[in-house]
């Protein structure tokens, strides 16, 4: 079986973007490969080192938003990132084989560190994708799930890898990117992305009455402003959202809307019976491991010890070649 690795920065729970972008396709492959779900808290210190607390909290908050939507405990394996040294030192030899250049020039670093608001970037966060490198290959994992915007950092995983095989003879695993055909979902207020700072969120654990609420609040047409003006569903954020969870439904929505023919709010009211009842299933799901925290934290540690003797065999042999082991 090929080995995929995914994962999630614990810096909250997940929302219906995770869901829509990432965790669906996770759900479908966990049957194709060996699935490694790394809890990647170390890259999560680099924007959020002043919140430890919220990375612990969120550890357990992914790993159950990952159990919620259908990951098998059984097929997949859960990887808590700082509990893996092989990854920490494979990073180190990796930082030999990228110039601080490639980095600063790296356009989704730019591109986060403006999101961020940085006007300096630490250490940390310019170097991680050369700790994302070390993640992908601790394991020699042969696909990573990404969107559009990673793709710089897999071709510069890829380019650090070639080197370093070059250099020592190793033969680390050369990762492809598997490139997400899912576009990605705006927030709430009409922003192109729905982000857990953003405060357009709708979370996988939101509870029926605050989806609702939220609904009831999201960006429409705003020159609709009667029930009697016919509508423009292209320009409106609760139709994408129509599109994407009621794909049943959406073209008769978009006559309709067009031709004056249903209002905002009865809109809105389908779109939120609708969120529910998907999300329903997966709040049952979290309760339950919501009240046994041991064995969510045990599927973490398992699935860490596995990690970590893959990791282990595998530095093992790179040392070897790289003449660092005695
Ligand atoms: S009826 Fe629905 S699709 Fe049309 S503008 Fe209102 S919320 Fe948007």
């Amino acid at each position: 079986m090929k080995k995929i690795l995914t994962g999630d920065r614990p810096t909250g729970k997940l929302h219906l973007g995770h869901y829509v972008g990432s965790l669906v396709s996770r759900v479908a492959l966990q049957h194709q490969y060996d699935t490694m779900i790394l809890v990647a808290d170390v890259q999560a210190l680099t924007t959020h080192f002043a919140r430890p607390e919220l990375i612990y909290d969120s550890i357990y908050e992914v790993t159950m938003d990952n159990l919620s939507v259908g990951l098998d405990p059984e097929k997949v394996t859960f990887v808590q990132q700082s509990q893996v040294p092989s990854i920490a030192e494979l990073t180190l030899f990796y930082s030999m084989f990228v110039t601080c250049n490639q980095l600063s020039h790296n356009p989704t670093i730019k591109t986060e560190a403006k999101n961020y608001g940085y006007t300096e970037m630490t250490y940390g966060f310019l170097g991680y994708p050369v700790s994302q490198t070390a993640d992908i290959t601790f394991c020699n994992a042969d696909l990573v799930p990404v969107g559009e915007d990673q793709l710089p950092h897999i071709e510069l995983s890829r380019k650090i890898v070639r080197k370093f095989n070059e250099q020592y003879g190793t033969s680390i695993t050369e990762p492809e990117a598997k490139v997400s055909t899912v576009g990605r979902l705006c927030g709430l207020d009409g922003n192109s992305k729905m982000g857990k700072s953003l405060g357009n969120a709708i979370y996988l654990s939101d509870p029926a009455d605050v989806i609702n609420q939220k609904v009831r609040n999201a960006v429409t047409d705003t020159n609709r402003i009667s029930v009697k003006i016919p509508g423009n569903p292209d320009v409106c954020t609760v139709y994408t959202y129509q599109k994407t969870f009621n794909p049943d439904e959406a073209p008769n929505i978009c006559s309709m809307c067009k031709n004056a023919q249903i209002g905002c709010v009865a809109c809105k009211k389908l779109l939120a019976e609708k969120l529910n009842s998907i999300l329903e299933p997966m709040r049952e799901k979290r309760s339950y491991y919501e009240q046994h925290r041991d064995l969510v934290r045990q599927f973490i540690v398992d699935g860490t010890a596995r990690a970590n003797a893959i990791g282990k065999e595998n530095l093992d042999q790179i040392k070897q070649k790289m003449h660092v082991a005695l």
